[in-house]
């Protein structure tokens, strides 16, 4: 049996095309149905619905050979997993986000400390790092918009897509971070175990690959 770890929303929804290229159909919509163990037309092929951040964690202690998560998801996971594809789905970009009425590049020029809010500490802290500004970081589950709002941060690090979210909050997108993707990533032992048929389905996933 091979298992492939998938988080319900986009994850899912764009990683139904990649499956269906590879020979493979969900039995189940997982909007529809509660289940969280979901067959597949392939009778060795199962997919398990998990949080998008325990993802890496499943593929990484064996709970599934395989799985598909963000870049952002995987840098604040760390290593242990193998990554042979990306994925090219699920595309949006990691940003620092202000108020409009904060000067971000003053604080920038002047070395001041700014307090930067966001879920993806690790991310965060090695940018600031690299670019020698000093930085709080705060750490947040969601809704990392209303920080500045409140007073609580004077910076986001947060994903951005169309900026629609940010501009509803009245914050501006002033640095990007980087370019986010969904990745395909793999338990090292599977690999081994199962190598002749994970090797297939990650071939198949790579000709399927949208550029
Ligand atoms: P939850 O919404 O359950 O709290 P989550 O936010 O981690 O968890 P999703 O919103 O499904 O889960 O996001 C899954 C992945 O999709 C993220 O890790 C990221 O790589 C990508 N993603 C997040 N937001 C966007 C976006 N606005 N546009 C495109 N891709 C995104
Ligand atoms: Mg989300």
């Amino acid at each position: 049996m091979i298992t492939l770890a998938l988080s319900k929303g986009r994850i899912f929804d764009d990683s139904l095309p990649l499956l269906k290229a590879a020979g493979i159909e969900v039995l189940e919509d997982p909007e529809k149905s509660r289940k969280l163990i979901i067959g597949t037309t392939r009778p060795d092929v199962r997919v398990v619905l998990v949080r998008a951040t325990d993802v890496p964690t499943y593929v990484e202690h064996g709970g599934a050979d395989l799985g598909v998560a963000g870049l952002d998801v995987l840098l604040e996971h760390g290593g242990g997993l193998y990554r042979p594809l990306d994925l090219n789905i699920a595309k949006c970009r990691m940003s620092v986000a202000t108020r409009a009425d904060f000067d971000y590049a003053a604080a920038v020029k002047q070395g001041s400390r700014i307090r930067v809010a966001t879920k993806y500490t690790h991310a965060a802290r090695e940018f600031f790092a690299t670019k020698g500004v000093h930085v709080d970081l705060i750490k947040l589950y969601g809704s990392m918009e209303l920080a500045p709002l409140t007073g609580l941060a004077d910076a986001i690090v947060d994903l951005v897509s169309t900026g629609s979210t940010l501009r509803a909050n009245h914050l501006v997108e002033v640095e990007k971070i980087m370019d986010i993707s969904s990745r395909l990533v793999v338990n090292p032992a599977s690999l081994k175990l199962k190598r002749e048929p994970l090797r297939a389905l990650i071939d198949a996933f790579e000709s399927a690959i949208q550029p």
